[in-house]
């Protein structure tokens, strides 16, 4: 927390009480271990449970379609769009079954677009575009966001096939696709901009009637209670919105200063609360207070653009967490010193933006660290929270994180639900400068 009198200071006092009276009680018993989807008449249970709730759930998984069972010496369970697996020899780490792999050994055969592409040098990743030599196939444009957003090569495998037509046997009409190892993904132009612009296929579906696996309804057991986010105390929702640049043209990664104004108006008319991410780490981690609907406004870059959108925030009696890039930040120490005594936050986004998990270790450490000691300098005490350049980390970086000291870190995708077990890798919301209104309110109701 700040300083007692660095809050007098500011209207936070006044929130804070108000806050008080709109307490999220707590529950009280522990999340069951097992729930019943009545939709498909089937129950979840450790260890799939977890891995579905914090890894996608309906949007990537759909609801189960049989009960967990024993192949081949693996724990499985259907699910529409996949097939989880238990694997024993990693930890009893829960991976997708290759079903990508699986249901098009066939077509693969005859498909060109099944074709290995053999590119010899491999040509250099492109923001937009990447060639995979394991397997000779390309990966762009929104397939590689959806892709890298929501779990990547552990979670999809690498690319089979190219981008290409195909008919959607569900609905017989024909969608831009891809597969994967463990996956199909579809594209539907017509949600674009929003969490449901890629879908994945029910490949889950399509292999449990193909070995013709029974999935029957089964009588909901009478411990398993039907399955609710409720139930999951420890999983919170908080929309935590990622920006980076603000200014004109609209891109991607640039929102104009009146679109980002007309969104906190939204988020103030929705009854929607602008909190801290202090705030949002002590109700998750300690069971603190939060408002009905908590909203965590960050910035990534540190980019000029920004000291702009800090002065809109502090008319809408609004604070942001602002997470620079030490050694390249186009916001001014003075800058940087106003902003937390406005009541903003100040997070480290390392030193140079490197790709953290592809670097070497003493270099590593020195982006987290190095980074963390140079903005304590500037604005007077050490940031508290960490966001992963490009959204990357991998277990040395989670690691150097937490030795140096912050406490937590922020991953740059993967939805609303906050858990402890996220603590390194809490998901945020892009907020693309293209959106309309309309698709920010969907993004910030209901992913
Ligand atoms: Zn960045």
């Amino acid at each position: 927390m700040r300083g007692g009198a660095r809050l007098l200071r500011h209207s936070y006092w006044i929130g804070a009480m108000l806050l008080l009276l709109t307490i999220v009680p707590s529950p009280v018993s522990a999340a069951p271990s097992m729930v019943y989807f009545p939709q498909t008449g089937h129950h979840v249970a450790e260890p799939f449970l977890t891995f579905w709730r914090t890894h996608g759930a309906v949007r990537l998984f759909g609801y189960p379609i049989d009960e967990a069972h024993t192949e081949d010496g693996l724990l499985v369970q259907d699910f529409e769009r996949v097939r989880l697996e238990q694997h024993p020899e990693l930890q009893g780490q829960i991976l997708l079954a290759r079903l990508g792999s699986l249901l098009t050994s066939d077509q693969a055969q005859q498909d060109p677009a099944f074709t290995p592409i053999r590119l010899d040098p491999p040509p250099a990743e492109q923001p937009d575009r990447r060639y995979f030599p394991q397997t000779g196939h390309f990966l762009a444009y929104g397939f590689k966001r959806f892709w890298e957003r929501n779990g990547g090569l552990a979670m999809f495998g690498y690319p089979i096939s190219e981008e290409h037509q195909e008919v959607n046997p569900d609905d017989g009409k024909t969608y831009t696709v891809q597969w994967f190892e463990r996956a199909r993904f579809e594209w539907h132009p017509d949600q674009r901009g929003t969490p449901w612009e890629v879908q994945l296929g029910r490949l889950g579906a399509a292999y449990a009637a193909q070995r013709g696996i029974d999935t029957h309804p089964v009588a909901q057991q009478p411990q398993a209670p039907d399955f609710s986010w409720s139930l999951f105390a420890r999983s919170t929702r908080i929309v935590v919105l990622m920006y980076h640049q603000v200014g004109e043209p609209a891109s991607r990664y640039r929102i104009p200063l009146w679109k980002f104004a007309q969104q906190l108006d939204w988020l103030r008319d929705h009854g929607y609360t602008v909190i801290s991410l202090a705030q949002a780490y002590d109700a998750v981690l300690n069971g603190g207070p939060l408002p009905d609907k908590p909203v965590v406004i960050t910035f990534d870059d540190g980019t000029a653009g920004q000291w702009a959108a800090a002065q809109v925030l502090e008319a809408h009696e609004m604070h942001a967490a602002f997470f620079i890039v030490a050694g390249h930040s186009e916001l001014t120490p003075d800058q940087l010193r106003t902003l937390v005594a406005q009541g903003h936050e100040i997070g480290s986004h390392s030193l140079t933006h490197a790709h953290l998990p592809l670097i070497g270790a003493d270099q590593r450490w020195r982006e987290v660290a190095a980074s963390r000691e140079q903005l304590a300098a500037i604005v007077g005490e050490p940031p508290r929270f960490f966001a992963y350049p490009y959204g990357e980390y991998d277990a040395a970086t989670i690691a150097a994180v937490q030795a140096a000291g912050y406490d937590g870190a922020l991953a740059a995708w993967g939805g609303t639900q906050w858990t402890p077990e996220r603590r390194w890798n809490e998901p945020r919301v892009e907020v693309s400068g293209l959106l309309t209104l309309e698709q920010f309110a969907q993004l910030v109701e209901h992913w």
